[in-house]
């Protein structure tokens, strides 16, 4: 039969979900199941990985299923995870040693903390483009081993697998046929060289991992294998795979260097393609690889805002200033301005580019005339000035000014905020039709590597705008909102 669709398997940090795409990239349907995060200790967070393959499992068959799409038309499924999570698993039995530790979890921070020296710190930048941190894999692998009676043992003689989520998956898959990871994931390891693409010795050392539990690295596209049979009744096609953040920038088709997608959710998500040059920060945000498809290898700048769409939430359930997040729009329409207000939503400290873990959120301007109108504005205007201090942080380290930015995300459905967001990057920025990108990413590296779609050029064409933002301000207000809120950043850091 003719292979006509790619399925996404889409495996976040709080479901598992899988859409089927037809050869216009248009999404048929999909299904989708919540996972559970558990939280043994303060600072600790852990999922049951037979959870997440199980419902994984789950919803790939349900979707396809639903969709009634026969197994034969499937060219390929294309896997896209959330990143860091670290499964070490037995090669026999194919059974987890030890829950995921997720990419929150604080666990070994303070072992982070011990080996944070300007030496290690260079040297953990330059080959892995990274900052010495929990959040990664390395450290929760070695966690692992040291933790689980017996692991170093085992691990010694090569009988233990380490993953991140996509090796799990695919491993899961293929019935253990398959021990492989991309490179987009391994570089968020803190293991892997995003220069020379192999994993490191020095680093493997100073994190005491042996490199028997490592996974083969490969490209973001490529059929690497097959499902096993009995899964759909025949083989499919395993052909794509990338972390969630960099198949949203693929998804967003931000091709080229200079092209930016931004994520707006709980928090916000930038990533900037950089082409083929890694570029090392200068504002403490992260490099890491974009993706590698056949000879092409992009790189790109990576940073985020802890708190987006959050200060909206916190205005509905922390101040009860609105009932739903979608009132924000209307409320910040009612006024022409904030009337000098000026909200720094760093209620868990400032991330990049300021760094300051002890800031924290504060409401400046506030005179007798403040309504919550002007307050609730104030929030979306904050959201879109720490996205700006990002893009410009990024423009600074690639000595760029023009910028092309797409957005998607939950957020990104209020108006205002994405006109506020045009006007004060004073560029446009464009709001595709689909804005399931992680996934569409996933099912366009997957549809490249088995030939539902011929080339890049005509993944371009399957991309489609649904609006595009064009910067209305003047100059002079907009340099007034930014001195304002330079001012506020200022005084709101340092506080706890
Ligand atoms: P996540 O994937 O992080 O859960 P979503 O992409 O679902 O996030 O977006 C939800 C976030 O966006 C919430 O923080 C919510 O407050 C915010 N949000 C949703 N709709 C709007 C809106 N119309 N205006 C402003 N913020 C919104």
């Amino acid at each position: 039969m003719e292979k006509k669709y790619v399925i996404a398997v889409d495996q976040g940090t709080t479901s598992s979900r899988a859409i089927v795409y037809n050869n216009q990239a248009k999404a048929l349907g999909s299904a989708q199941t919540a996972t559970t995060s558990l939280f043994p200790h303060p600072g600790w967070v852990e999922q049951d990985p037979m959870e997440i393959w199980n419902t994984q499992k789950d919803v790939l068959l349900k979707a396809a299923k639903d969709t009634e799409i026969n197994p034969s038309e499937i060219a390929g499924l294309g896997i896209t995870n959330q990143r860091e999570t670290t499964i070490v698993w037995d090669r026999q039995t194919g059974k987890p040693i030890y829950n995921a530790i997720v990419w929150q979890d604080r666990r070994t921070a303070d072992f982070c903390q011990s080996i944070s020296n300007p030496e290690n710190e260079a040297l953990i930048r330059s080959k892995t483009g990274l900052l010495i941190d929990a959040y990664f894999s390395a450290t929760k692998i070695a966690w692992i081993l040291d933790h689980v009676e017996g692991a170093r043992a085992k691990a010694a003689t090569g009988q233990l697998a380490f993953g991140t989520i996509d090796t799990w998956i695919i491993w899961n898959l293929s019935g253990g046929a398959l021990h492989i990871t991309d490179v987009t994931n391994a570089s968020r390891t803190m293991l892997f060289n995003i220069h020379t693409l192999s994993w490191d010795e020095e680093l493997l050392a100073l994190f005491n991992i042996p490199s028997s539990v490592l996974p083969k690295v490969k490209s973001s596209s490529e059929i690497y294998g097959t499902t096993r049979a009995d899964l759909f009744g025949e083989a499919v096609a395993i052909a794509g795979i990338a972390g969630d953040q960099q198949s949203a920038l693929f998804g967003q088709q931000c091709t080229q260097s200079g092209m930016a997608k931004t994520t707006y959710g709980t928090g916000c998500f930038l990533v900037m393609n950089t082409g083929e040059t890694a570029v090392e920060s200068s504002n403490k945000l992260l490099t890491t690889i974009a993706w590698k498809i056949g000879d092409q290898l992009h790189y790109a700048l990576e940073g985020s805002v802890f708190v987006g769409g959050a200060a909206i939430q916190f205005l509905r359930d922390g101040l009860e200033l609105i009932s739903e997040a979608k009132e924000s729009e209307a409320l910040a329409l009612s006024v022409e301005d904030t009337a000098g207000v000026c909200f720094v939503p760093a209620l868990t400290g400032l991330g990049a580019p300021h760094w300051d873990s002890s800031a924290r959120g504060a409401i400046f301007g506030l005179t007798r005339g403040t309504t919550k109108a002007h307050i609730v504005r104030a929030a979306l205007e904050a959201i879109g000035l720490q996205v700006h201090d990002l893009i410009q942080a990024m423009c600074q380290d690639i000595d760029n000014e023009s910028i092309k930015m797409r957005v998607d995300g939950g957020a990104t459905a209020n108006n205002f905020l994405m006109q506020f967001q045009s006007d004060i990057l004073k560029a446009s920025i464009e709001r595709p039709v689909d804005i399931e990108t992680t996934a569409l990413g996933a099912a366009f590296l997957a549809g490249l590597a088995t030939g539902l779609w011929k080339d890049q050029e005509e993944l371009k064409s399957l991309w489609t705008a649904d609006r595009e933002f064009s910067p209305q301000l003047t100059d002079e207000k907009r340099a007034e909102l930014l001195q304002n809120w330079n001012t506020a950043v200022k005084r709101s850091k340092n506080w706890v």
